[in-house]
């Protein structure tokens, strides 16, 4: 296989293949993906079902006893090769990350593929520091000590809107310790998780430790979750999705890590420095089109800030650019899809018949988008903000994921705490205060696995990260991955 310059590939759609025991395999059938600014078909997808998983586990399976083998220094510097030439391309990366997603390409290539690359290197070295537990019990005699088992095949199944990024997140800390997998990438943004396998292939990753099979959740995904000989499945990607897995996986007791949707809150105190809080509010509504998991969809204000604050916050709404991903100057880039922007239209068009009043964006008074004749098909939209909704209401209650955000006033920190907390979710949320008290009060209450205080969308791989309620179960970390890709034996031994 030859992955296409990125140049070459605004011409004619290209056709990405399965790989699968350190091969590319072409498809029989494809589906179409498209180009989110365009509206164009601009990748042709294996539409793959069962029997390319039953293949993709029997590569992994045949590479799992070799590579399982090897010593932790060994697999971390297969990681840091595939980091290396993944940084070198690092441009073309982000320019196809951004064709295929619609992000803007200057985001890619400052977060999603230098995150790629750090994901990688992180677990390379990570797996070099772990220490198993040990314990002498003089009553019986004997000593006890631990040993962490990679477990086999893991199945990992990664969303659209940080493709890369969220997919090395898994791979890294999966084979890292010992595993070999399958993944499947969204079938919206397949593309650079295809040329990643190229990159695997040049850094001399053994055949079968890391197999990329293409195509529909409903297929593919749903083959890997029911298939017995995957006994562990990482996913990231809606709810409802989760939900479905757990079912499905349930019958052969498969080890789970789920990281869902999220309805993240907000909650600026009446002493916030605005100067910082308004940029960041902006920033974590609107990032990647509002399309990012960790993304502030509901914002709380203490009633005496509140007028100040909307007014600041609508204005630098306002000054977002939307356009091209590859324009320099573009802030907002294309939603994922056709179906996707008319259901995050449809949440606007949902707060109103709510009574919700639309401060600025989608079905205001402002200007309509301007997009040159190239981009008129695209998915774009404008970062709304809506007020005056009731808490019940559903752009308040349901994940909507995309540049909607909804702002309501607060009197109290106690009924903030109540409020904020009321939603099915519990990804994250921030708190803006400049007092340290109030900060770690409301942290301790609030049902989210992360809290951000004056700051936000901040996310080190050596912390717990994860969600609570119907945001997630488990968490990724440094341990935490490390510890949900292995299986714990303790081993006693006599010593007299
Ligand atoms: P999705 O659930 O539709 O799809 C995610 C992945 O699951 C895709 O690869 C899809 O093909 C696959 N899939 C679909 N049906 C399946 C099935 N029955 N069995 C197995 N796999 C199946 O999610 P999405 O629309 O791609 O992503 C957006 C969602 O992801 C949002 O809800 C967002 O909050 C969530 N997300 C969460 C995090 C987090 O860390 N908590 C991070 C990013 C995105």
């Amino acid at each position: 296989m030859e992955v296409v310059a990125a140049k070459k590939m605004k011409t004619m759609a290209l056709e990405v293949q399965n790989f699968i025991g350190g091969e590319f395999i072409p498809a029989k059938t494809h589906l179409d993906s498209f180009n989110p600014a365009t509206g164009e078909v601009w990748a042709k997808i294996p539409d793959s079902g069962k029997e390319e998983i039953d293949l993709a586990v029997k590569s992994a399976k045949q590479a799992f006893p070799s590579w399982s083998s090897l010593s932790p220094e060994v697999r971390g510097q297969h990681l840091h090769k595939i980091a290396d030439i993944l940084e070198s391309r690092l441009d073309e990366f982000a320019e196809i990350e951004s064709r295929d997603q619609g992000k803007p390409v200057g985001l890619a290539k400052k977060v999603d593929i230098p995150r790629a690359v750090q994901n990688l290197r992180f677990f390379a070295t990570a797996i070099q520091h772990t220490l198993n537990d040990s314990t002498v019990q003089s009553k019986f005699g004997v000593f006890n000590y631990t040993t962490k088992n990679p477990i086999g095949v893991a199945g990992l199944i990664s969303p659209w809107n940080l493709p890369l990024y969220l997919l090395t997140l898994k791979i890294g800390p999966c084979i890292a310790v010992g595993n070999t997998c399958i993944c499947k990438p969204s079938e919206m943004t397949s593309v650079s998780a295809w040329m990643l396998c190229e990159v695997m292939k040049q850094a001399g990753l053994p055949p079968g430790v890391v197999n990329m099979v293409f195509g529909y959740g409903h297929k593919v995904g749903q083959s890997m979750v029911e298939h017995p000989e995957i006994p562990v499945i990482s996913f990231t990607g809606g709810t409802a999705t989760g939900k479905k897995i757990i079912s499905s996986s349930a019958a052969n007791f498969k080890k789970l890590s789920l990281e869902l949707g999220g309805k993240n809150a907000a909650i600026i105190f009446d002493d916030a420095d605005l100067e910082q809080c308004i940029p960041m509010a902006v920033r974590s509504s609107f990032t990647n089109q509002g399309e990012v998991c960790i993304a502030t969809s509901r914002i709380f204000v203490q009633e005496k800030l509140y007028p100040r604050f909307l007014e600041l916050f609508i204005e630098a709404t306002r000054k977002l650019k939307v356009g091209p991903p590859t324009e320099s100057t573009t802030d907002v880039g294309a939603l994922i899809s056709k179906e996707h922007l008319a259901k995050v239209k449809g949440y606007v068009d949902i707060a109103i018949e709510e009574g919700g009043r639309i401060e600025c964006g989608e079905r205001s008074q402002d200007e309509e988008l301007s997009l040159p004749e190239s981009h008129r098909n695209g998915y774009f939209m404008r970062p709304t903000v809506i007020t005056n909704l009731k808490d019940t209401s559903r752009c308040m209650q349901e994940e909507i994921f995309g540049p909607v955000t909804c702002v309501v006033p607060f009197q109290t920190e106690e009924e903030v705490i109540e409020r904020a907390n009321g939603v099915q979710f519990g990804l994250c949320a921030s708190v803006w205060t400049t007092d340290l008290g109030t900060a770690h009060r409301v942290a301790h209450k609030l049902e989210v696995g992360a809290v951000w205080t004056n700051c936000g969308l901040i996310r080190d791989l050596n912390m717990p990260f994860g969600g609570i309620k119907a945001s997630g179960i488990g968490r990724e970390s440094a341990k935490e991955s490390l510890n949900f890709y292995t299986e714990d034996k303790t081993i006693c031994i006599k010593m007299t």
